[in-house]
């Protein structure tokens, strides 16, 4: 699914071949989740392909570095070049794309001993579907952000999400909602939440939940489109209370939602603001950026 015997990687500043890589099992990233990570995607476009906020993604991966004091050597534009050329020699344009930054052998709880960036790419469609979600309330709130930084994309907070999800896949929904530890709205495993209300959006604000690139662009179309937004801490009773609701997230796009719990939107999802942001975002990443 993600590679075949052809496939390149992007490694330390050389392309290599995917099968011929390897991973020392030794990794302070593999024991203790001590890594940071990037979601991608790339668009076929009329000019060719464009990876959407390619800066922005790596800009963040940086940031994600820097706060949890893993030296970042990268040089931004150099790595968005690579990320190019990768596509390019993996014949790829609707892509998925995953910078992972790792760190070398270290069994102790110490600074890292190496670095290494690795980016991988591949075909990759809407992460969870064309469909409405049907979401449940986690049991599992979402890291206290004195615990750990909830604004890095950190490889080891991803237990986390794994844990929301599958608790929710095994109830028999499509995905999790998590709170935060003060119980107020936060977002899901892998996207922010929006809701509207009486014909404006509101989401939670940040500080408890991934600043995600999606979401921004989220507030400009909104901006553009004349929507008002709230962004603030807000409760379940407010979303039990909402008209519609959506998930945005780099793998996701704009997904509308059709249920939280027992709770049913009572909005047609083609009549709500998200439908309008989703149309416009979708059309966004497919044509190049002014
Ligand atoms: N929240 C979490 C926890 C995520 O993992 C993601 C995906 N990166 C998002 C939100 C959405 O972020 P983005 O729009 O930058 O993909």
């Amino acid at each position: 699914m993600y590679l075949n015997n052809e496939t390149i990687f992007f490694l330390n500043g050389e392309f290599v071949k995917a099968k011929e890589s390897t991973i020392d099992l030794y990794s302070q990233t593999l024991h203790y989740g001590y890594g940071a990570f990037e979601g991608i995607r790339s668009y076929e476009t009329k000019t060719g392909t464009k990876i959407f906020k390619a800066k922005e993604h790596y800009e963040r991966l940086k940031k994600s570095c820097e706060l949890v004091k893993i030296p970042f050597d990268y040089n931004i534009q150099e790595l968005v070049e690579a990320t190019y050329l990768l596509l390019d020699k993996n014949n790829l344009k609707n892509a998925y794309i995953r910078p992972l930054v790792y760190c070398g052998p270290n069994m102790s709880l110490s600074k890292p001993t190496s670095v290494s960036v690795m980016i991988a790419a591949w075909d990759w469609g809407a992460y969870l579907g064309d469909k409405l979600l049907r979401l449940t309330i986690s049991s599992y709130c979402r890291p206290h952000p004195r615990s750990i930084h909830i604004e890095a994309k950190v490889c080891g907070h991803y237990v986390n999400s794994i844990l929301a999800t599958n608790q929710a896949k095994d109830d028999g929904f499509d995905e999790a909602l998590l709170l935060d530890s003060d119980g107020f709205l936060a977002e899901g495993p892998g996207a922010n939440l929006f809701f509207e209300k009486n014909g404006k959006l509101f989401t939670p604000q940040l500080g408890n939940i991934l600043p995600g690139i999606t979401r921004t662009t989220v507030l400009e179309i909104a901006k553009k489109l004349g929507m008002e937004v709230h962004q603030g801490k807000f409760t379940k009773e407010d979303l039990f209370q909402a008209d519609s609701a959506f998930y945005c997230g780099t793998a996701a796009e704009i997904v509308g939602i059709f249920s939280v719990d027992n709770y049913q939107f009572p909005k047609n999802w083609t009549n709500s603001l998200g439908k309008k942001i989703q149309d416009t975002y979708s059309l966004l990443v497919r044509e190049p950026l002014k």
